[in-house]
């Protein structure tokens, strides 16, 4: 998943400032020798994590925020005319140390937190969305954009900056710019509530996972894992200070464990673990948390005019209204979820056939579906692992499809801090040799790290701030016995290939303004880049250059490849009906009227999916309300339908690929060339590649023939409608 500006502060042309200008500090009471004081001096202005202490991030934010304003304060103020440069290119400046604090404090608070930390982020949380209100609701300033808007015709701008304007003006309006004081004051109110709950449910989410861990002293209730898994277990019960055995939580309602684990029971205690995760304890219950959410978006968005959260969410997409794509999800439902029924069937026929004496349910599903898999594909996790090693996968596959494709290179550096031991840093160079980017990657699941997958940037390019891209990617791989190889599954590879499709848009980013850079696209388009990167983990030639064995090196087995390969496609029902349920349970909660009843979650769950005729018993939603992190507290709420809306533009793109000679530096130039560098830039003709064919020339006609297409291909060949891979 991509955390973009999104922490506590979403999307915004304001957040972003310069490297350049010294930092001058409103609040007197800032040090001088906090490491965020100055801009940072090392390579790329990475951020010195070897200086950084808890303490030192919040008089950062706080005198960042100060900082903020007084220069906002200062356009806002200014006796001249508004001009593009006096206001928005000073706006695109501002903000600096704010940005460089908020950058460091997003990794650390969501990938290794600690109850400083926490208390830091529960304390900001509401005056952060006071300082982002301060700004989007200040008249003086919009009355600057808003006349610039105005005789946006006449000014004339090149593209990219008329794109800016265009933006940042609507980001006002959508903001509240135009409501009277009376409303701008409830609004606030609003958002403050908002943010602090959406941080509450956050902090209940994380001690609820590492809580909801299943713990036994009973190895032979393990039976089924690996020594190296059982291994891994017993590790994770060290550390925690129990004696036995953890199985940690994964952020899904479905667990990794579940296609080993033989004893039944165990798999329904585990599942079980999963499932009630937010509603064991009264301290770590969500409940409450996410129907005030609910209700309170809905507020809001009455406020700002919509009839719902979905509907303002949704002005700014692609899919642009809640209808266009609920009725894209409504489109899928049926083929996803009549395909799941006969897979479902398969697996209650070999469950008969063992005289297993019992109907599938949830637990079952991904032990006997790998039983299916291994009698109709041939093929176990267990032996495929060997030859996917996390390093190997990560320079010989996700970094050399990179190079074939734009001949980028990668060299380690150790000399850069780092947050956390287990992560790694690389410099990135172009094709010609110049330097492009900083990279790091942190894979390990921790307890103390947010569930799923994410990529996020600590500088963003900017050609006006003279800045490159420092990115990276955090996911939750699972973590070795120490000395042992890292060995992963062929999910977990897609999942590194996904990330950093991400961490490309990020570095291959080559705009003027900060605001626009990299990955802040519309949250409908930003799956594409990191959805089409996937496809290069199985491309013939990427694969037999980083699918070797790791003690031998030697190639995979062709029939081994095959077998992946055909067995893609399998337990795709099951994949896309959970997908489409947690995606149509989102839309649900947001489109809901300000004037609704407080909801009862479970209660309102079960109907919401009933009503979606994706009430079923053997496959639940991927992501259960209480604890569906991404429209809680990260950016996705209304869209979680993003990923599967994506899906359309990336199988298109890697279509256009195979039509034209594949993995080649022609083929990823153009790529990057015409999307990968474009940032937030393209306005209206949102997917270059795309237009190549001429029915993908509006945004309009997009949902209506990815339905047709998608239902096409799930009825034509008997495989899932979307071939889904695996992501948060
Ligand atoms: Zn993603």
């Amino acid at each position: 998943m991509l955390k973009h500006i999104t922490a506590f502060i979403t999307c915004s042309a304001i957040v972003l400032g310069t490297i350049h200008a010294p930092a001058v500090a409103a609040d007197a009471k800032f040090d001088p020798s906090n490491p965020f004081y100055a801009p940072s001096t090392l390579p790329f202005h990475a951020p010195p994590f070897d200086k950084i202490k808890d303490e030192d991030y919040q008089p950062a934010i706080e005198a960042g925020m100060a900082e903020q304003l007084s220069e906002i304060q200062a356009i806002a103020d200014n006796p001249a005319a508004a001009t593009f440069d006096n206001t928005m290119v000073a706006m695109e400046k501002a903000g600096q140390l704010f940005q460089r604090a908020m950058a460091a404090f997003r990794v650390v608070a969501g990938a290794n937190t600690n109850p400083v930390l926490q208390k830091v982020r529960t304390e900001e949380a509401p005056k952060l969305a006071a300082h982002r209100d301060a700004i989007y609701l200040n008249a003086k300033l919009f009355a600057r954009v808003a006349s610039l808007y105005q005789q946006r015709a006449t000014l004339k701008l090149d593209p990219e900056s008329l794109r800016l304007l265009g933006v940042t003006y609507d980001m006002f309006v959508r903001s509240g710019a135009n409501l009277s004081e009376a409303d701008k004051t409830k609004l606030k109110k609003l958002n403050e509530e908002i943010s602090t709950l959406s941080n509450a449910f956050s902090t209940k989410l994380l001690a609820a996972t590492k809580d909801g861990a299943y713990l036994t002293t009973d190895k032979s209730a393990l039976a089924g894992l690996s020594d190296a898994q059982i291994a891994a277990a017993a590790q994770a019960a060290q550390s925690r200070k129990q004696e036995g055995y953890v199985l940690p939580l994964q952020n899904t309602t479905q667990q990794p464990d579940l296609a080993s684990l033989s004893v039944r029971a165990t798999r329904e205690a585990l599942f079980e673990k999963s499932w009630d995760r937010t509603e064991r304890s009264d301290a770590n219950d969500t409940r409450d948390d996410i129907a005030h959410l609910a209700q309170l978006r809905a507020r809001r968005a009455q406020l700002l005019g919509y009839p719902n959260h979905a509907a303002w969410k949704l002005g700014d997409q692609m899919a642009k209204t809640p209808e266009a794509a609920l009725k894209f999800m409504d489109a899928l439902v049926p083929g996803a979820t009549a395909k799941a029924a006969s897979e479902g069937k398969d697996i209650q026929d070999v469950i008969d056939a063992q005289k297993g004496g019992f109907t599938l349910q949830p637990w079952d599903w991904n032990f006997y579906s790998e039983q299916v898999r291994k009698a109709k594909y041939d093929l176990n996790d267990a032996e495929v692992k060997p030859y996917f090693e996390l390093n190997n996968v990560l320079e010989n596959g996700v970094f050399y499809a990179a190079n074939q494709l734009y001949g980028i290179t990668f060299k380690e550096r150790r000399d850069i801090p780092v947050y956390h031991p287990d992560v790694r840093v690389f410099e990135v160079s172009d094709a010609d040799g110049k330097p492009l980017a900083l990279f790091y990657c942190d894979y390990f699941k921790r307890d103390n790290k947010n569930g799923g997958a994410w990529m996020d940037s600590f500088v963003e390019q900017s050609k006006l701030l003279g800045t490159l891209p420092v990115v990276y990617n955090v996911a939750n791989l699972p973590k070795p016995t120490p000395g042992e190889p890292a060995f992963i599954s062929f999910t977990d590879v897609t999942t590194m290939f996904h990330e950093f499709g991400h961490a490309l848009n990020g570095m291959f980013a080559n705009t003027e303004y900060p605001s626009l850079s990299g990955a802040a696209t519309a949250r409908d388009f930003v799956e594409f880049p990191s959805q089409f990167n996937e496809h290069w983990a199985l491309y013939p030639a990427a694969l037999a250059h980083y699918a070797r064995h790791y003690k031998t090196g030697a190639p995979m087995p062709a029939d081994l490849v095959a077998k992946i390969k055909k067995a893609e496609n399998f337990n795709q029902g099951y994949k896309l009906t959970e997908l489409v349920a947690a995606a149509e349970l989102d839309m649900q909660w947001h489109t809901l009227a300000a004037s609704a009843a407080l909801q009862q979650p479970d209660a309102f769950e079960k109907q919401a999916l009933a009503k979606m005729h994706l009430l079923l018993a053997a496959v639940p939603p991927r992501y259960r309300s209480s604890y569906f992190s991404h429209i809680w507290n990260s950016g996705y709420s209304a869209g979680y339908y993003a990923y599967l809306w994506s899906e359309m533009l990336d199988d298109d793109a890697y279509q256009w690929f195979e039509e034209h000679g594949g993995l080649t530096r022609a083929n990823g130039d153009r790529f990057r060339q015409m999307v990968l560098s474009r940032g937030n830039t393209f306005g209206k003709d949102v997917c270059s590649l795309a237009r190549q064919r001429p029915e993908r020339r509006t945004d309009d006609e997009v949902p209506r023939l990815a339905g047709v297409r998608t239902l096409e291909r799930g009825a034509g060949n008997g495989h899932a409608a979307v071939r889904w891979r695996a992501q948060t």
